[in-house]
């Protein structure tokens, strides 16, 4: 196989599943092993005390950089598309919003985040950008062009996610980057949901691209990982700030990252599939007042989805009919193929019970009977089905 930056060059044009396994790999530099070692090490030698002096050499010191870092990276940046100047990894999903929010703003600085954000970025906006002079404030995430309404002269940076967190609103990424750009603000977007494998934020306006790496190009939740792509605007701000900050990720993990991006096309295409029919089976239950999922016709959202992304995940949530919560959480008790727990993006099936309400300021989020989100596993999708089945015999004794 050509060395790393002939195979970049080779994989130029290539659809995003061929990327995926040729990206971030030089079998001959390593003896012709398929995949890059894990290089444990802090220390990198030097032959002379001039080549230490003159930073001569690949490496040189590895909390800046090591063999797994550089394919990791590497195979990343193909993902995000031609607009992608840089990519910076983080040792968590948060880390990665965390850091790319302080690479864009500075003391006196407003920030916008839209309403639905995973809940920790605003809790980092609140309570530890707001210690260091910068101010955040809420935005609808429906709002499209009209975010023009809330900024403020000093907003420098607009932060979107689509489809929500829990509560899936699309949102419209390129209508908010022409406001935002207008006005001097970048824009940042989690797109942890669509992966750059259905949605290429550079593409549409964002200026940085972020992932929760923990969820699906990890994929077996083993792995804590955050990745944050930027164009070449927000580029030289973003390496400058993650390098002087001294976060780094270890090599074990980087490798596990790597391991799981060659198979993440098509982990997420049956994660979508299976969920989809998951989601469509719901939906006619009596019980189900709502599923929360984009790519559901009469899905609010489904117009921007159709126009904007080429897939999605496993991902999404479920409005019952009122009931008490105690049967929305009896339903979930009864599941033995769903475990209960944070996160997802791994194979297993997940679900958890959720109340958006307390959270907005932006917006009032009043769905009408209690809430919970699935992640649709790798299991089989009869399986899952009748295991939801249990949940539904649950929830009816308890009513
Ligand atoms: C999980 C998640 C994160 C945070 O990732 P961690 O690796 O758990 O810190 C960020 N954004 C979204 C949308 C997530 O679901």
């Amino acid at each position: 196989m050509a060395s790393l930056s002939q195979a970049e060059e080779l994989h130029r044009g290539t659809h995003h599943e061929t990327r995926l396994v040729t990206g971030g790999r030089d079998p001959f530099a390593h003896f012709g092993f398929v995949n890059t070692p894990v290089y444990h090490g802090s220390t990198v030698l030097f032959r002379s005390a001039a080549e230490f002096l003159a930073h001569r050499g690949r490496y040189q010191y590895a909390r800046r950089g090591n063999p797994n870092s550089e394919a990791l990276e590497g195979a990343l940046q193909g993902l995000e598309g031609p607009n992608c100047a840089g990519v910076s990894l983080l040792p968590s999903g948060l880390a990665a919003i965390s850091f790319a929010l302080l690479s864009a703003v500075k003391s006196g600085d407003h920030v916008l985040v839209s309403d639905s954000a995973y809940g920790p970025t605003r809790n980092f906006c609140d309570k530890v950008l707001s210690r260091y002079g910068v101010e955040t404030s809420y935005f609808d995430p429906l709002a499209g062009a009209a975010i023009a309404d809330v900024m403020h002269d000093n907003t420098r940076a607009v932060f979107v996610e689509a489809p929500g967190s829990l509560s899936f609103e699309m949102q419209d990424v390129p209508a908010i980057a022409k406001v935002a750009h207008a006005r001097g603000a970048v824009v940042l977007m989690d797109n942890t949901w669509a992966t750059p494998l259905n949605f290429r934020p550079l593409d549409h306006g964002a200026d940085l691209a972020i992932q929760a790496g923990t969820k699906y190009i990890a994929g077996h939740s083993d792995v804590m990982l955050g990745v944050v792509a930027a164009n070449a605007a927000t580029w030289n701000d973003l390496h400058h700030v993650v390098g002087e900050s001294g976060v780094c990720v270890g090599p074990d993990d980087m490798y596990l990252a790597l391991r799981g991006l060659r198979t993440l096309a098509v982990r997420l295409e049956r994660h979508y599939r299976s969920g989809l029919t998951v989601a469509r089976w719901l939906q006619q239950r009596p019980e189900v007042a709502r599923v929360l999922h984009p790519a559901l016709e009469g899905d609010p959202g489904n117009a921007i989805f159709r126009r904007d992304f080429t897939g999605g995940c496993g991902l999404f949530s479920v409005v019952f009919e009122p009931m008490p919560v105690t049967a929305a959480h009896a339903f979930i008790d009864a599941l033995t193929l769903f475990g209960i727990g944070a996160s997802w993006g791994g194979f297993e099936s997940l679900a958890i019970p959720f109340d958006c309400a307390p959270a907005r300021t932006a917006t009032t989020w009043n769905p009408g009977g209690p809430t919970v989100r699935l992640h649709i596993g790798l299991e089989n999708v009869d399986d899952l089905i009748a295991d939801l089945e249990r949940g539904f015999a649950a929830m009816k004794a308890c009513t």
